[in-house]
């Protein structure tokens, strides 16, 4: 019986299976496989555990973010009035009538001519409006970090420099306000959804549950990693990089044992797979003129169709559900056996499955970019060919460079690669300095374009993380914030102004760091 005959009487028993005898596309497959696959449900989920999962409510702030007014800075809690006119040539004395560290609320006041030392994020006293920084006081050069308050107490303070009024101030609500809504259902909870969750006083969420994936090996020539190699034997490779692929996506992986070619082993590993399992995925056993038995266990046991995918690697592919003795339905996804090919129809018909499991929707789709293809990418007979590459940016270019020899069975050329360079079905080839589509994958993804400097001067921005005040002759001249690194410019263009105000007879140059924002 040929391969053609086999999926024909396959699909004449079975009229439930989608059964084509010829090849079809990577996006008619996928389009079939999706068919099966809907959102999972939502569960409560500990906020650790959540990462990577999409929020199934909507999150509304019960309070809000800064709760209160607070410091942005160590320093001194002023009335910024008394402050005024104080320059480091003619500095002024308030008195200290307080301490205040972050985590505690100040019971007293701030009245006129008085300061309370205050700790980043404590809440701003009553009667102050403004933070002097302790590099704005005769603070500035001592060691805060040796000197707790209440074992060297001070009176009073030297205020170097007038604050504005809410000068270094955060503002209650300046992030989240009461009642605000903060994270949409459907939002992917990356690393800082998380953590505004947490911020919000929040230790579990309702998420879209993680898939459960089984992941069998089949094939009586394989041994696990750990046993000694034997004559005529290969390690299983593909139940490591499968249930190693599935795991990134955000999915859970189960591995079975090794099912040996007999139909007794290859049909209990099965059924021991369906428990609990939201999809199962096989290798090996679907590809052309192997007729060995896993093609008969699959189609006794579920509703398997066998495809002829127009792509390389992974042209053989098996679909179909399988029922569990529970009374559901499970997805199957039978994958080619050779190492490459069964990676390359997870990443691209696998990948889409888990995420849609995952209400992910159609964010599986891997970023393209345009590269010029270094090397020569040859599509041998009309499939659709992913070429296993390396992207590198140079001079503002994708440069796309084979990873090697490209046979399905060399697995070295997928862990060498960042992308997949394709060269289309109707294309024999594309040449070296040729443009080609690369699909970025997420392992050592290459750099960014290295961002154009942020160009200083002029205003304190929020890129400035250092302040520069210009003073001549005890007088103000200016205030500039510069990124640090701009802080050799700054020096430059302070000269320049200077020139204009004539030759002074003192010049101070502070230069501290604006704010504890780090
Ligand atoms: P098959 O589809 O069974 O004809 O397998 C195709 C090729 O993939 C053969 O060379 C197999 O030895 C190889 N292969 C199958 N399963 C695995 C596996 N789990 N790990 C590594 N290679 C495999
Ligand atoms: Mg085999």
């Amino acid at each position: 019986m040929t391969q053609e005959e086999l999926t024909y009487s396959a699909s004449t028993q079975n009229a439930r299976s989608i059964l084509p005898a010829d090849m079809i596309s990577v996006e008619e497959a996928c389009e079939r496989i999706l068919a099966q696959f809907a959102p999972l449900d939502a569960a409560p989920t500990p906020l650790l555990e959540a990462r990577g999962q999409v929020l199934a409510e909507e999150i509304r702030a019960g309070f809000s973010i800064p709760p209160l007014d607070n410091t942005a800075m160590d320093g001194y809690a002023v009335r910024a009035a008394d402050t005024e006119g104080a320059t480091y040539d003619s500095p002024l004395n308030l008195s200290v009538s307080g301490y205040l560290a972050a985590g505690s609320v100040f019971d007293g006041e701030v009245g006129p001519g008085e300061a309370v030392r205050i700790m980043t994020g404590a809440p701003i006293p009553a009667g102050a409006d403004a933070i002097v920084p302790f590099e704005e006081t005769d603070e500035q050069d001592e060691d805060h970090v040796a000197t707790p308050w209440d074992q060297s107490p001070r009176e009073s303070v030297r205020i170097d420099v007038e604050a504005r009024p809410a000068a270094n101030v955060r503002r209650a609500g300046e992030d989240i306000r009461e009642g605000d809504a903060v994270l949409a259902a459907g939002t992917v909870l990356g690393p800082a959804q998380i953590g505004v969750l947490a911020s919000l006083g929040l230790g579990a969420v309702q998420a879209i549950r993680r898939p459960r994936v089984t992941i069998l090996s089949t094939g009586d020539e394989l041994l696990r990693p750990g046993q000694p190699l034997e004559p005529g034997k290969i390690y299983d490779s593909n139940t490591f990089s499968l249930a190693s692929l599935v795991e990134s996506y955000g999915a859970v992986a189960r591995t079975l044992d090794i099912a040996t070619d007999t139909v007794e082993a290859l049909t209990a590993r099965i059924h021991e797979g369906l428990a609990d399992a939201d999809l199962i995925v096989t290798s090996a056993g679907v590809s052309r003129g192997d007729f060995d038995v896993v093609k008969d266990v699959l189609e006794r046991e579920g509703e398997i169709g066998f495809w002829t995918v127009r792509m390389k690697p992974g042209k053989p592919l098996a679909f179909g559900t399988f029922p569990a003795s529970d009374g559901r339905t499970i997805p199957h996804l039978g994958l080619p056996g050779n190492p490459v090919s069964a990676m390359m129809t997870m990443e691209l018909f696998g990948r889409a499955a888990i995420f849609t499991m995952l209400g992910k929707g159609a964010t599986w789709e891997r970023p393209t970019v345009r590269a010029t293809a270094a090397d020569r990418i040859r599509n041998t007979d009309g499939r659709r060919f992913y070429a296993r590459a390396f992207v590198e940016l140079v001079d503002g270019k994708y440069i796309a460079r084979l990873t090697g020899p490209q046979g399905s069975g060399v697995l070295t050329s997928m862990s060498l690669a960042n992308g997949y360079a394709i060269c289309p079905e109707d294309v024999d080839a594309i040449e070296p300095g040729e443009q080609c589509d690369v699909m970025l994958v997420d392992r050592e993804a290459p750099l960014p374009e290295p961002g154009a400097l942020i160009d200083g001067g002029g205003e304190l921005s929020d890129e400035s993380d250092i302040a520069v005040t210009l003073q001549a002759d005890g007088k103000r001249v200016d205030v500039w914030g510069f990124p640090t690194e701009m802080i050799g410019r700054s020096v430059l263009a302070m000269v320049e102004l200077l020139k204009g105000v004539g030759v002074p007879k003192s010049v101070q140059i502070n230069i501290r760091r604006r704010s504890n924002d780090d």
